[in-house]
């Protein structure tokens, strides 16, 4: 099996585990309690806290663990909206390719009374800082702006918005759950003000990850209960996977180089092989793009018989699409950079791993090639289109 889908979850390295058993065997205390048992494993989540803070260039006491990444995401804006409020300021600012746990807060948001600006994106889904810069009003809250986007893997210009933020006294949140781990990041440089990770994106665990979130943030907490995570996030702490998500980001910082390095070429290897498929198009930006990410639009197919297809092939790879959730809308991510409704429903998304091997990409190449073909060999769109009874769109 070829598991292509990294940007949906991740393997969890052998260091993480190895780093989390002794916590999920002999070392089962709680951190809250008073005996030295207990405090092993309140040690252990402090060193984390450490590293993870010392990884992303902020201090241990900017860190929050959370369940991952959609809670993190949720407890930043809802705490900027609080702040904003209680000074009057209802305005947030944002854009129509945020994961769907940004997406939805804001709605919920906007049902309380808060204005939401959706700034749009170019055609490789780029936002402009510019765009950023114009929509701030003396009312704006909060700006949320993702760091890389998790469909086409988009790198958006942190830093610069960052700085617009901070110059104008706006809170600046970013949603880095598909960058932690895979981009070098320094929420200094990146004038971050709060930060959303999550570790099964980057070979940790699932169900744990953390906010950043600068001193001086005050931070809302969304779970009611215990005095952990100094009052901002009751709960007796996920030890083993706050453990683990410490020791995987540790490994993907250090071999980050490399890897990106690794991957950037297969993943051009990909996208040169894919784009050979005729009526096909490179979904992002071509070069402010994560290192392992590839996502095409194939004209005259449905991506989810295509999915299917190559699961036939040993193949894991996902569609922008959210078909697959149930619902019949197109990806609101190509959408959003203007892809049409027909071309959307084509499209692919492969997310390699570190350990694929370039036989592998190119067994990649030719079975969607081959998959592409054989769907166009009977679909009706297909049909028309190469009749001229409709258009090429690609
Ligand atoms: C995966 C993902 C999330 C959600 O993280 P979970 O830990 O699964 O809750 C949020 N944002 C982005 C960009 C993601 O890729």
């Amino acid at each position: 099996m070829i598991y292509a889908d990294n940007a949906a979850t991740t393997k969890l390295s052998r260091t993480a585990l190895n780093a989390m058993l002794p916590f999920l065997k002999e070392l089962y205390g709680n951190p809250s309690s008073l005996y030295s048992f207990g405090q092993k494993a309140k040690d252990a989540v402090e060193l984390a806290r450490e590293n993870i803070a010392r990884c992303i260039g902020g201090s241990p006491r900017e860190i929050i663990f959370t369940s991952g990444g959609s809670e993190a995401d949720n407890q930043a804006i809802l705490s900027a909206a609080a702040i904003g409020r209680k000074r009057g300021k209802t305005h947030i600012i944002s854009d129509t390719i945020e994961h769907h746990a940004v997406l939805h807060t804001l709605k919920k948001l906007e049902k309380e009374g808060f204005e939401v600006t959706y700034l749009p994106v170019d055609k490789n889904g780029l936002v402009r800082a510019a765009d950023v810069a114009a929509a701030i009003k003396d009312s704006t809250c909060l700006v949320t702006i993702m760091y890389a986007n998790n469909e086409i893997v988009t790198i958006e210009p942190i830093k610069e918005i960052g700085e617009i933020c901070r110059k104008r006294g706006v809170l600046f949140h970013t949603d880095a759950v598909q960058a932690v781990g895979h981009l070098p990041i320094n929420v200094e440089n990146d004038n971050i003000d709060m930060l959303s990770a999550s570790a099964h994106k980057f070979h940790g665990p699932k169900g744990t990850g953390f906010l950043y979130a600068k001193k001086g943030v005050a931070l809302q907490n969304l779970i009611e209960g215990g005095a952990q995570e100094r009052g901002k996030r009751a709960g007796t702490e996920n030890v083993a996977g706050i453990v683990g998500m410490s020791a995987s980001l540790s490994e993907a910082v250090e071999n980050m180089e490399y890897n990106a390095k690794k991957l950037t070429a297969l993943r051009d290897r990909i996208i040169k092989g894919l784009s050979q498929i005729s009526h096909s198009a490179l979904n992002g930006d071509e070069r402010m793009r994560l290192p392992s990410n590839v996502n095409f639009c194939f004209e005259g197919i449905e991506g989810e018989s295509l999915l299917l297809l190559l699961d036939d092939k040993g193949i894991c790879a996902s569609s922008g699409s959210a078909c697959t959730s149930g619902s019949l809308d197109p990806s609101h991510v190509l959408l959003s950079i203007g892809r049409v409704h027909d071309v959307a429903h084509g499209s692919l998304r492969l997310s390699i791993g570190e350990d694929i091997t370039e036989e592998q990409a190119d067994y990649i190449i030719k079975a969607v090639g081959e998959v592409v073909s054989h769907l166009r060999g009977f679909s009706p769109v297909w049909r028309d289109l190469i009749s001229g009874k409709r258009e090429f769109i690609l």
